[in-house]
């Protein structure tokens, strides 16, 4: 009688098990789902456009955290341990905590130089080169050129075409659907593109002030002219003598407004505001991936607000 009752909960549970699997095996996509992390936002909003939905991505800052500092807590180790792709801006942006991640993640899949690890400096057209040698009087300065190049979306479209081509050698199976995921991606960019250019049209030659050097390429797409940095040297924090310059500067030069990313602090900027008439705006530094936001929503905003100074 004993035996007879283990029997059958053996039974019971073997069929369990196997429902279960069957149910898993059932939901589960038809392809493989390929783990993509990406340390900002709208390298991750490019990611997921095109890979669709053969990839799960996650991005590692925050759309509010400067992605020159952020901070290497656990979880996002366990992220990238995870990860079969990891997509880095590059260019030294991430360089104070990107290599902590890459060693305590253990994955050697997306170790630099791997095919797991991608950096989009690489597929892009990098402004500021220095010329000569890099030392440390010059500032925090990224030492193999600006790396903020995701202002631009002539640049967000040879990083989108370089993310499908990787997405293709890590998953032949899905080429087909990643170069037609980037196709639409590029298509509502550029159809995006026009319209932003239109409103941008009477900002040309318009005069700015931007707080770190890390709107030039924005700048360079919309036609503006940046004239000077509250930061007196990329990465070093404004002191009272360059202050002044700038303030002098304003009051003496057509400066329409002093530009900067909602994350830096910006008492300065206030100041400079207040005793010169100079507007000030604040611009989202990148796109909410985390929130649903799109690219091209996140570019759409940054596009209206400078609109905002003619
Ligand atoms: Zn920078």
């Amino acid at each position: 009688m004993k035996y007879l009752t283990w029997s059958r909960l053996f039974r019971a549970v073997a069929s369990m098990v196997v429902g279960l699997a069957v149910f898993v095996l059932a939901a589960r996509p038809a392809h493989a789902t390929l783990s993509v992390v990406a340390t900002t936002p709208d390298l991750a909003n490019v990611a997921a456009a095109v890979g669709g939905n053969r990839v799960r991505v996650q991005a590692l800052a925050l759309p509010t955290q400067d992605p020159h500092w952020v901070d290497a807590r656990p979880s996002l180790v366990l992220d990238v341990s995870h990860a079969d792709l990891l997509i880095s801006v590059g260019a030294e942006l991430e360089l104070g905590w990107l290599p902590t991640l890459l060693i305590g993640a253990r994955n050697g899949k997306i170790q630099p130089g791997s095919p797991g690890y991608l950096e989009a400096a690489g597929l892009a057209e990098l402004l500021e080169r220095p010329a000569g040698k890099v030392d440390r009087s010059m500032g925090d300065i990224h030492p193999s050129g600006n790396p903020h190049f995701m202002f631009d979306p002539r640049q967000v479209e040879r990083v989108a075409v370089g993310i499908g081509k990787r997405l293709s050698e890590l998953d032949p199976e899905g080429s087909a659907s990643y170069l037609e995921n980037t196709r639409q991606f590029v298509t509502s960019l550029r159809q995006a593109r026009q319209r932003w250019e239109e409103k941008l049209r009477p900002l040309k030659g318009t005069q700015v002030i931007s707080f770190h050097r890390s709107l030039s390429y924005l700048a360079d797409w919309a036609g503006l002219v940046v004239v000077d940095h509250i930061e007196p040297k990329p990465g070093i924090p404004p002191n009272p003598r360059h202050v002044a310059e700038l303030i002098a500067h304003c009051k003496q030069h057509p400066v329409r407004a002093l530009l900067q990313e909602s994350w830096y602090a910006s008492n300065t900027s206030e100041l400079i505001a207040a005793q010169t008439g100079t507007r000030l705006i604040k611009l989202p530094g990148a796109s909410d991936f985390q929130g649903g936001q799109s690219y091209v929503a996140f570019l759409s905003r940054v596009v209206d607000l400078l609109a905002g100074m003619s």
